[in-house]
């Protein structure tokens, strides 16, 4: 640059000693340099004009014009220039019609939100499976063109990380699965496909399966019941098959819970969750819970409570003492009568809290992952003796999460096991504000 400077500056001052020797030879130096120096800035103003008009031109692909001098120079730079974007400028159009054009064969819909939640770019299966079409619908506001409330709510709820299903805007015999995922400045993307056959085939696998259990509850009665009738009149029976009715009949029971437990899950996962009207007392819950494992405990056993009785717990009562009681029962069942448990419900920062706390033998690392799946178990034949199914936990988990929350376990081997469901504020009442609605 500074190179280029000094050859300009000396081509100048070349021109002007010229033009200077030529005048005095003539006798008129001043004039004639004058008349140079003139003419150089018409040149200088025509070609930044011409430069001008260039730029301003609607047609930017226009090779710059003609130019002379310096400018010449300055013309063929930018016309280097030109060809370089051109090329780059067709690159990056490839990539985006590659983008659209793989988007646009999925048969998922995709959607591009900004962070205003308007849509910046949708591709074909979007207004198949959703009514919203490229181009007409760009820009407009999601929120605008799918109003279900229920959808609405998901979207305030901005918990992303779980699918939604909602039936197709086009067509209401399709069931969607939607998904979000957010990218960049806060902008997300929207996938929604077809799950309609997934959904059929679950919904065939819970009917056979409720109607399995409802079918073998009938024989199974049947079973026991005489089973309990030979139990009472075991004094007529052969003492060496005593063990083998005591047996059966303790199996009997099993299954009995079992298909009682599989019915209630198979519930939980298909029918919509029933807040009641009332918020649950969760100190009146926690004191009955605490009468009647002491009932069942055949030994004596330590069971503390310890509540907050300023926050009340909105939800299914049902539902509520299932998964609390699940647990209460649990820590009878799974440690020595010396275990102390405390039941504890507290507020915390994020909602609150329900927790049984044991001083058990607690769980081992490996398996506190897994203990919600259903029929798992830390170990068989200890879980068999107790008469367990392997579902209760499952069936805390699907409580919890149906109430928007979670169930977290925590253990230490030797020293006890704490079980403890997450709510979000959403499932609370304050006692403070109910007492003044009421009076
Ligand atoms: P189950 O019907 O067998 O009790 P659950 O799903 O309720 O099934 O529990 C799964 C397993 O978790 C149990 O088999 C048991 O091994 C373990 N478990 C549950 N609660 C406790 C506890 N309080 N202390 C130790 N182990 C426990």
């Amino acid at each position: 640059m500074k190179d280029r400077l000094q050859s300009d500056l000396l081509k100048l001052a070349g021109t002007l000693a010229i033009t200077w020797a030529v005048g005095s030879l003539v006798g008129y130096p001043y004039q004639l340099l004058t008349l140079v120096l003139l003419a150089m800035v018409v040149r200088h103003l025509r070609q930044r004009s011409k430069a001008l008009a260039w730029m301003g031109s609607e047609d930017g692909g226009l090779p710059p014009p003609e130019g002379d001098g310096t400018w010449a120079e300055m013309f063929d730079a930018l016309y280097e220039l030109q060809k370089a974007n051109a090329v780059e400028r067709q690159r990056l159009v490839n990539s985006i019609e590659y983008f659209e054009r793989s988007f646009s064969a999925m048969p998922d819909a995709v959607i591009i939100l900004d962070s205003e939640w308007r849509i910046d770019w949708c591709n074909r299966a979007a207004n198949q499976w959703l009514g919203i079409q490229a181009p007409r619908d760009f820009g407009q506001y999601l929120l605008n063109l799918l109003r279900q409330p229920a959808f609405v709510r998901y979207i305030s709820q901005r918990k992303f990380d779980e699918s939604y299903f909602i039936p197709s805007p086009r067509n209401p015999a399709v069931e969607l699965e939607l998904r979000f995922s957010r990218f960049g400045n806060n902008e997300h993307m929207l996938f929604a496909r077809d799950v309609t056959k997934v959904r059929q085939l679950d919904q065939m696998r819970r009917d056979f399966t409720d109607n399995v259990s409802h079918e073998l509850r009938t024989p199974l009665t049947v079973i026991t019941g005489y089973l309990e009738t030979l139990q009472d009149q075991r004094g007529l029976i052969d003492a060496r098959l005593h063990r083998a009715l005591d047996q059966m009949a303790a199996q009997g029971e099993r299954m009995k819970s079992l298909i009682t437990d599989i019915i209630w899950l198979s519930r939980l996962e298909s029918v919509p969750l029933d807040i009641d009207e009332i918020p649950l007392n969760v100190r009146e819950l926690a004191e009955s819970l605490q009468r009647e494992a002491l009932e069942v405990a055949n030994e004596q056993r330590d069971i503390a409570i310890v509540v907050d009785d300023d926050w009340l717990l909105q939800g299914s009562h049902k539902e509520l003492y299932s998964a609390f009681s699940n647990l209460v029962f649990n820590a009878i069942k799974y440690t020595p009568a010396e275990a102390k448990i405390t039941l504890i419900w507290q507020k915390t920062n994020f909602g609150a809290t329900f927790t049984v706390k044991d001083a058990g033998p607690g769980i081992p690392p490996e398996h506190l992952s897994r203990l919600t799946e259903r029929f798992y178990r830390v170990e068989n034949s200890r879980a068999t003796a107790s008469g367990g199914t392997g579902l209760g936990l499952a069936i805390v988990k699907h409580i919890m999460q149906r109430h928007g929350g979670e169930l977290r376990v925590s253990s230490i081997l030797g020293l006890g096991s704490s079980f403890v469901c997450h709510f979000p504020n959403s499932r609370l009442a304050s006692l403070d504000k109910l007492q003044q609605d009421a009076s």
